[in-house]
């Protein structure tokens, strides 16, 4: 939950003498930083979606100190991140295609500046020879994804199976409309393709086809229908979402395994150096202290593939939260409306704000089959944002609960009474207080770790 803010003073208040308990020698930053902006605090109505990045490039090599490097987040393992360095100062470039485990900056964090994976960072205080470093800032992004968080998103793939799970209308629905909101390119794939007839494919395609879709059909078991899939990824870093058991960690294996990867691809040394670490990203460790795990549950990871493409695994996100979709723009997202709309042009909707239920004056027809999941998602997120309004003037995931009603279609109901919502029990915030010192703490350990490593390496 997010803090109050008279328990993020408190918490605040109680950081400068936890602070001074630890020994921290002084840190070293021989060049002073690019101006930090501070993100607007509630500058995003999701809770999820993060403040805006720096809007800075990265700087020209030849500007770089030996302490300092620009690199790619591939990875983030609890409190960790692994950056692939893509410049190092002169004299520094054989470095580049390497990796280092960083923390990042405390006062990122501070300023809300999330670091993600696919983000482009400074990295200072570089240890070349330990491969450490700390992230200091964030570049611009291209574009982000919430669920899972990942920043520079060229491509999603959407991937279901034929069979063992059948596609599901409403859950295909539901992954289409989450895709289609995000803004980012994406490709609808049908995976498992051997287990059914040519009928059954004919069948889907058509379907499909009359929702506005052009998917592919593979089978990453046969090692089919994979090429034109190959080509669309090439270069581009590609998120695979899906719900589980259709074969993303399959596809993500095979696709990483049919490439070669030529020696001279500095890819191909980092594959090398961290094959080992790269796999142990499906195990999720466990918080010593708290035994909650919350860094670490679902994390993502980024895994090179040839022609300088990156696929991300991202194992744990496989329900679409739809938080960025508003009942405005929910129409958006069906390809079937878009073209009603187009198809009426220059008329419109009798009203603005039409949300297309078919009143008079609306020119979005009902007879078309995903009306109904139209109209139930559109249902879904107007009881959320009429919660969240309600609630805390803000969007929050957390106070609706879901329930699988007619047709698989799931809704949406309040999470708890809006009474009881308001009031937060003193426990809860103490908790959260809690909570807060113990991130904090965990940054000055790793702040301390990182700075002992480096004064004993002196
Ligand atoms: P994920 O949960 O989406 O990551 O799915 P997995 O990659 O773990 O795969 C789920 C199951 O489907 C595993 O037993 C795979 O071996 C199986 N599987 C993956 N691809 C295929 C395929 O093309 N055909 C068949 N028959 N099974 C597949
Ligand atoms: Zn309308």
């Amino acid at each position: 939950m997010p803090l109050l803010p008279s328990t993020a003073a408190a918490a605040a208040a109680a950081l400068p003498r936890l602070r001074l308990r630890l020994p921290l020698p002084p840190r070293h930053c021989p060049q002073p930083l690019a101006p930090l902006r501070r993100a607007p605090h509630h500058s995003s109505p999701h809770p999820r979606l993060l403040p805006l990045a720096a809007a800075l490039p990265p700087p020209p090599p030849e500007e770089l100190p030996p302490s300092q490097a620009t690199g790619l987040v591939a990875a983030s393992q609890a409190n960790f991140m692994r950056v692939i360095v893509d410049a190092a100062a002169p004299g520094l470039e054989h470095h580049r295609g390497s990796d280092l485990l960083c923390v990042v900056r405390a006062l990122l964090k501070k300023i809300r500046r999330r670091v993600l994976v696919g983000d482009r960072v400074l990295v200072g205080a570089v240890d070349w020879a330990d491969r450490r470093g700390m992230i200091e800032d964030v570049f611009e992004r291209r574009s982000e994804v919430a669920d899972p968080p990942v920043a520079n998103v060229d491509r999603l793939v959407v991937l279901f199976s034929l069979d063992q799970p059948r596609p599901e209308p409403a859950t295909l629905t539901r992954f289409l409309v989450e895709a289609e909101s995000t803004g980012i390119p994406f490709v609808l794939v049908f995976n498992k393709a051997e287990l059914v007839d040519e009928q059954t494919i004919t069948y889907w395609q058509d379907r499909l086809k009359s929702w506005g879709y052009d998917p592919l059909f593979l089978s990453v078991d046969q090692q089919s229908g994979f090429s034109a899939l190959e080509e669309m990824l090439e270069g581009q870093t590609t998120v695979v979402v899906g719900p589980s058991g259709v074969g993303k960690s399959s596809l993500i294996n095979a696709l990483r395994h049919n490439q070669n990867i030529s020696e001279e691809d500095p890819i191909h040394k980092l594959l090398e150096q961290n094959s080992k670490w790269f796999g142990e990203q499906r195990v999720g460790t466990v918080s010593k202290k708290s035994g909650k795990g919350k860094h670490t549950t679902r994390h993502v990871s980024l895994l090179p593939v040839a022609g300088g493409g990156f696929l991300a695994d991202t194992p744990g996100f496989n329900q679409p939260s739809l938080l960025k979709v508003t009942k405005q723009s929910l129409a958006e997202t069906f390809p079937e409306i878009r073209k009603m709309l187009k198809a009426n042009e220059p008329s419109k909707c009798l009203f603005n704000d039409c949300v297309h239920l078919g009143e008079h004056g609306c020119v979005v027809k009902g007879d078309w089959e995903r009306y109904p999941y139209y109209l139930q998602m559109l249902d879904e997120i107007k009881i959320r944002e009429t919660i969240q309004l309600r609630t805390f003037g803000t969007k929050r995931e957390g106070d609706v609960r879901y329930k699988t009603g007619i047709m698989g279609v799931k809704q949406a109901e309040p999470r708890l009474e809006l009474k009881k919502h308001r009031r937060v029990s003193r426990k809860k915030i103490n908790q959260s207080i809690l909570d807060e010192i113990e991130d904090d703490i965990d940054d000055l350990e790793d702040d301390y770790w990182f700075d002992a490593k480096r004064h004993s390496r002196r």
